[in-house]
């Protein structure tokens, strides 16, 4: 029998917590003749009774996990600590809790992976049915994100996903603190079934994600899959050298034309524009060590392995 694990992070979810464990429990009793489940429930620091009810379900229930996190760090620690649990399952699927993330779709996801061959079954949206502000932000980032970057970011793709043993492996060799999941799941590559997914109301209490989360969240994806922002003196310098030769020319071209001209202004302002742009351009240049250095700081793999026919171990350097 295979087995499956579910990772199911959750801030503050005591109005929802045993509506998604009956819902979840329905899905999972339907698949129990093939699949052997466990939902591992990660706290993430919820300071109202979302703990305890978890404490309840597990004693009911010996497929129940909890994993308790002593302060709130965030859905992306979160879905980590769950994912280093469920890495040793064949099958791991994370899902919010507030039931936005239909596990109807589970059984679905499964099929893809086990009877089409792909490696990763995820949801991507068909409508965003957040405000309309946050929605347009969002897409703003992903065009951002996207043009700067190497790892091409579905801007539709949601964190729901259903994933072989090998792929969470993968997504756990990269050792980065800074998470940003929708960048490392797009990052590991594999082959990725894409299913269309409405996101449904939340089932009970609030959106655990303030602006100010939002924004940090989309600072941590720039910064963690671009070095774009450490490059962006060497455009700078560009532009103030080219502001700099058109001061000395209109200075020659002037003194030239007009030999009452005494005026030392844009001779001064040329030599301003090319010493800003020669500095520029040492930082420049440190930014692009630097990009190296912080490449190289966030450890992360050269290659992951999808198949091979050789034993694995020797690639690995083990
Ligand atoms: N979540 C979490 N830690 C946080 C914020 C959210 O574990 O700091 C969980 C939350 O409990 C939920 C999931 O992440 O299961 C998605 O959060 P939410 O539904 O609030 O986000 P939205 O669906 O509004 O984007
Ligand atoms: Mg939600």
């Amino acid at each position: 029998m295979k087995t499956l694990g579910l990772v199911v992070p959750c801030y503050n979810e005591q109005d929802v917590l045993e509506l998604f464990y009956t819902e979840t429990i329905k899905v999972i009793g339907a698949l129990s003749n093939q699949y052997s489940c466990e939902i591992v429930f990660v706290d993430d620091g919820s300071t109202d009774n979302t703990l305890s009810i978890m404490k309840t379900l597990a004693m009911k229930d010996p497929a129940v996990r909890y994993i308790s996190f002593s302060r709130n760090f965030g859905k992306e620690a979160a879905m980590l600590a769950g994912m280093k649990y469920t890495v040793r399952f064949d099958y791991t699927a994370i899902l919010d809790a507030d039931l936005q993330h239909s596990p109807d779709l589970i059984p679905e996801m499964l099929r893809c992976i086990e009877e089409e061959g792909y490696d990763v079954a995820a949801a991507k949206r068909v409508d965003r049915t957040g405000a309309a502000l946050t929605g347009k932000l969002s897409d703003l980032f992903y065009k951002v994100i996207n043009a700067v970057s190497e790892t091409k970011i579905n801007s539709s793709a949601q964190d729901f996903r259903v994933m072989k043993k090998n792929v969470v492996e993968a997504v756990l060799s990269m050792p980065e603190g800074n998470r940003f999941s929708k960048g490392i799941f797009a990052w590991v590559g594999f082959n990725v079934k894409w299913i269309e997914h409405e996101d449904r109301e939340r089932a009970a209490g609030q959106t655990k994600w303030s602006f100010t989360k939002l924004f940090r969240y989309a600072l941590d994806g720039i910064l963690g899959f671009t070095s774009m922002p450490l490059k962006l003196s060497y455009f700078c310098s560009v532009v103030f050298l080219l502001i700099s030769l058109i001061a000395l020319v209109y200075s020659i071209v002037r003194n030239i034309a007009d030999p009452l001209y005494t005026s030392a202004a844009p001779l001064l302002l040329a030599g301003m524009f090319f010493i800003g742009a020669v500095i520029l351009f040492v930082l420049g240049v440190m930014g692009a060590y630097l990009s190296r250095i912080y490449a190289e700081a966030k450890g992360r793999p050269a290659y992951i392995i999808s198949q091979t026919n050789t034993r694995q171990k020797y690639l690995e350097g083990e």
